[in-house]
């Protein structure tokens, strides 16, 4: 086992790794932009080194200073949590070549799932149904023509090299895609450094549906149930949970076994997840993330499983603690993002956070690192807090969220809350009738 684990990043997360690092008897290390001086990722890790300047490329991207913060401090192992490095082949690969262990999977693993298409193509070889579209990148106009009038129209444009919501586009007809193409071509070099985009067929009314898995070291891969997503803004998750109102046993088992086998062709080891869209009883592959991920506190309620330690274990050459036999999901969880943000504009609204007082009982869990007079940096994500409800039934689960969105103090910045606190009365979201498009059709 580990003596101690450096968490190459901040936030929520960083504590969270802190958590299931105390917990298995393991010290810790912080690393922190000069912007987070006050965090309390620093105060609750045993050691802190600062890495560097607020922004992100000079700190919490900043390979050399994070390795040289693991030399210096004696720690065994990184943890990179989800964002900054988490997704980096080449950072993976340092960290194993300065005889650290990165606690995820292997850079070749990263590397093969980190390109979107690649990583279709390696879906469909494991037989996973895919979106209809190109076979890897489109080069010219011409050719996205070609496929786009073969798939038929709607369409999206997406970066290979894409992520966190980013680098898509729709094209309803000929003329958009024709409008769309070399732009979205040039923002993807200017965003992720590779122009490369594919297209896929745009699904009109999916849901966002994803399965996490866990392999370890001895070639075991398990899926843990999935989470359902598909209430996002801008593409980006607002709501999870889990398990997904229109997956039933049979279904869970489907995708289960798909992303199961597409871990095994990869040779996974650690935390992953398969994303995949989901309408009229079919499923199709996304992409997967190579990392923990925001929402994976639903899992952890209703499998019992605490991922993050598991992550830990793994790494260090465990088996999966998780028993043979088929998984039962016990109850159901859900999980509001509480943002520092508009919850009209969803701009953010860094700065002083005068009041805090998260709510607690039964079925209630807040994964925060801010406190009363905290202060939001303008320079990072917006994410202030998760706060996660369990009940036994979806409508225990939902009465539960609504008392505790209720109870949830935050004074100084604006945030989501009023958002969710309106999300959660309307009568589709009740019903569990959801879809990716919810709010573009959700009135306040
Ligand atoms: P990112 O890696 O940037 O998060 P994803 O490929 O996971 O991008 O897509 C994010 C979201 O974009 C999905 O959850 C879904 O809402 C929407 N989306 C992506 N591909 C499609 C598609 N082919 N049809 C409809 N919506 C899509």
């Amino acid at each position: 086992m580990f003596n101690k684990v450096l968490i190459a990043n901040r936030g929520e997360i960083a504590l969270r790794v802190i958590v299931a690092c105390k917990e298995l008897g393991i010290k810790t290390v912080a690393v922190h932009s000069e912007a987070d001086r006050d965090s309390l990722h620093v105060r609750y890790a045993d050691d802190d080194v600062c890495i560097g300047p607020a922004l992100s490329r000079q700190s919490y991207l900043n390979i050399s200073s994070i390795i040289a913060a693991a030399e210096i401090s004696g720690a065994d192992a990184i943890h990179p949590g989800y964002g900054f490095l988490s997704e980096n082949a080449h950072f993976a690969e340092i960290v194993g070549e300065c005889r650290l262990t990165f606690i995820g999977p292997s850079p070749q693993a990263i590397r093969l799932m980190g390109d979107k298409a690649v990583a279709r193509d390696t879906a469909k070889k494991a037989g996973v149904p895919i979106i209809p579209g190109s076979d890897g990148p489109v080069r010219t106009l011409d050719d996205a023509g070609g496929v786009a009038r073969d798939i038929g129209y709607p369409v999206i444009l997406k970066a290979s090299a894409g992520g966190g919501g980013r680098g898509m586009r729709i094209c309803w007809d000929e003329e958009d895609l024709g409008k769309a193409f070399e732009t979205a071509r040039s923002e993807a070099e200017r965003a992720f450094g590779v122009a490369d985009v594919y297209l896929e067929k745009y699904l009109e009314r999916p849901r966002h549906i994803e399965i996490q898995v866990f392999g370890d070291s001895r070639g075991r891969v398990v899926s843990l149930g999935e989470r359902e997503c598909s209430i996002q803004r801008r593409h980006q998750k607002l709501i999870e949970e889990s398990p997904s109102p229109a997956i039933d046993e049979a279904m869970r088992k489907k995708m289960g076994e798909a992303a199961v086998r597409l871990c095994q062709s990869v040779n996974y080891v650690n935390a992953g997840t398969i994303e995949f869209l989901y309408q009229d009883g079919e499923f199709y592959f996304m992409e997967m993330n190579t990392r923990i991920q925001v929402e994976h506190p639903v899992t952890e309620e209703v499998t019992g499983i605490d991922l993050v330690k598991e992550q830990i274990l793994v790494a260090a050459g465990d088996p999966l603690s998780v028993p043979p036999g088929d998984l039962r999901l016990r109850g159901h969880a859900m999980e509001f993002r509480i943002n520092a943000e508009d919850p009209v504009t969803f701009a953010p609204n860094p700065g002083k956070i005068r009041e805090f007082h998260p709510p607690g009982g039964p079925g209630v869990r807040v994964d925060s690192h801010v406190y009363r007079d905290y202060v939001v940096p303008p320079h990072y994500d917006s994410l202030i807090a998760k706060l996660i409800v369990t009940g036994k039934t979806r409508p225990d689960t939902i009465a539960r969220g609504k008392r505790a969105l209720e109870q949830f103090v935050i004074e100084g910045v604006k945030t989501s809350i009023p958002l969710h606190r309106a999300i959660i009365e309307d009568p589709r979201f009740l019903k569990g009738d959801l879809s990716t498009r919810f709010m573009e059709t959700f009135e306040r």
